[in-house]
């Protein structure tokens, strides 16, 4: 694509913006400033392409689109369907999944219809099924009551916050941790790995309905194989939610026994992080689900947002090519460039390494909070966040660690050697970073002291990493 016809769509789209409200056009403007300027390394993060960007600001937001792909609840919706069956296609193809279900706005709504799907599928409870077969109206006050009181008590095991797992997989301020009766699973506290015979243990004294594998900060490869046999082995259904790992499956880094899809009912996922789509979400699943998955809006979503499934489309279509497969696994060699980088400087990192496209460091090891070590890298032009470590003393608001992540530096260009480059700046801030006292004396877990002077030399030093890669080359908005 020409630099041109990328320029000229982005410079125009913004001077009709600029004419009703020119503050929206300048902070758009601004953001892409900011991105271009910061060394991103929020693994959740990247740069989703041009074509994509530009699918999303168009006419198809102006159309409710409840139902499915040729069963609408409205009239006129020929084009939409172009766009959700194209989107779902890709998808399936992409990874091998027999259905896809492409509505979901976000990652956590598409684990609540993946949720609801599996109660609609599992569960016995006669209300249940006359919800679902629109026999609403027919439900008694006491088919409600045990409709609620079946519905709580289902089991979900999943993976604790604090070893990696996500917030939806049951956290008890969580709807999922309201919704479900749940226990989890963590890791062994010597090697920070997933103890496959422990989690069999508490599957078998727990029996689930649901196992959910998948994680947001656990820097290794899951075993969904294993995985699998454990729910089997309970008559549990299997779920994965891979939000952040996506890409790595997409791009085949994670094939066999560490692929999701052949291996779960149901799978999850972001389209926005790894797999460098929109923002959004998605679920792939078995052909026995599929009806109650293709449900989730309305039982659990609103109106489906046609453009972003447009965007998802060029996304999934752009994933397939084979190019995206060299940028996956440049995202792992990248980040084993960066774990290598920490360890040689002395870093600590939780389980050693990292065999997919994150990093979890221990920052209690410099004397830090990550709460502060995330401050002090953010005042360095360096852009991550904290995160809790397994078992960790400062709980998850101030945390102990630092999550980082190669998808975004790995779309713009950066290989090993810049990798290196960061890990030394990264490790020269939190060494040159002592955690701060409070006004009584007392220590504190959020001040610290960094020289401003040495948080700037290290911000240059970022800059030139960043330098020869620009963020979207093509896009000049000047
Ligand atoms: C990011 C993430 C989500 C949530 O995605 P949103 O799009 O922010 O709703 C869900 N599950 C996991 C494992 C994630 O990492």
């Amino acid at each position: 694509m020409s630099r041109n016809a990328e320029s000229t769509a982005f410079r125009s789209a913004l001077e009709v913006i600029r004419a009703v409200e020119p503050r929206v056009a300048d902070a758009i403007g601004a953001e892409l400033t900011d991105q271009r300027e910061s060394l991103k390394l929020i693994a959740s993060e990247n740069y989703a392409s041009p074509a994509t960007l530009l699918a999303m600001g168009n006419w198809f937001s102006d159309k409710y689109a409840e139902g499915t792909v040729g069963r609408r609840f409205y009239a006129g919706c020929q084009n939409v369907d172009t766009v959700e069956a194209l989107a779902a296609e890709h998808a399936r193809e992409l990874f091998g999944a027999a259905h896809a279900y492409v509505q979901p706005h976000s990652g956590i709504d598409a684990n609540l219809v993946a949720f609801w799907a599996v109660l609609a599928d599992r569960v016995e409870s006669p209300a249940l099924k006359k919800a679902q077969v629109r026999q609403v109206n027919d439900l008694t006050e006491a088919d409600w009551f045990a409709l609620r009181r079946e519905l709580g008590n289902q089991r979900m095991l999943g993976m604790s916050l604090d070893a990696g797992g996500h917030l939806t997989h049951g956290f008890r301020p969580n709807i999922s941790g309201k919704m479900f009766d749940q226990r989890s699973y963590g890791t062994d506290p010597a090697t920070g790995l997933i103890d496959y015979d422990r989690l069999a243990e508490a599957a078998r004294e727990f029996k689930p309905l649901i196992l959910v594998g998948g994680y947001s900060a656990y820097p290794r490869k899951v075993n969904f194989r294993i995985l699998r046999e454990i729910a089997d082995s309970v008559g549990a259904t299997f779920m994965v939610d891979m939000a952040h790992f996506a890409g790595l499956v997409a791009g085949k880094v994670f094939t066999g026994d560490f692929d999701p899809v052949p291996h779960a009912h149901i799978v999850t996922t972001t389209t926005h992080k790894s797999l460098r789509g929109p923002r959004g979400g998605m679920v792939l699943c078995q052909p026995e689900l599929a009806d109650q998955v293709d449900r989730g809006c309305p039982m659990v979503l609103g109106g489906p947002l046609p453009h972003v499934m447009a965007a998802k489309a060029v996304a999934l279509a752009e994933a397939r090519r084979p190019d995206f497969a060299d940028y996956a696994q440049r995202i792992v060699t990248n980040a084993q460039a960066l774990a290598e980088g920490l360890l040689r400087r002395g870093a600590k990192l939780v389980t050693g390494g990292t065999d997919n496209h994150l990093v979890l460091i221990d920052v209690s090891g410099y004397g830090l909070t990550g709460r502060q070590a995330e401050q002090a890298l953010l005042d360095s032009g360096i852009v991550t966040n904290r995160n809790s470590v397994p078992q960790d003393p400062n709980g998850a608001w101030y945390t102990s660690g630092i999550r980082i992540g190669t998808p975004a530096l790995t779309t713009r260009g950066l290989g090993t050697a810049e990798m290196d480059q960061t890990a030394e700046l990264i490790h020269a801030v939190l060494t040159q970073t002592t955690a701060g006292a409070n006004a009584d004396g007392t220590p504190s877990k959020a001040k610290y002291v960094l020289d401003p002077a040495q948080a700037d030399k290290i911000s240059r030093q970022a800059a030139d990493i960043l330098a020869p890669h620009p963020l979207y080359p093509t896009v000049d908005l000047t």
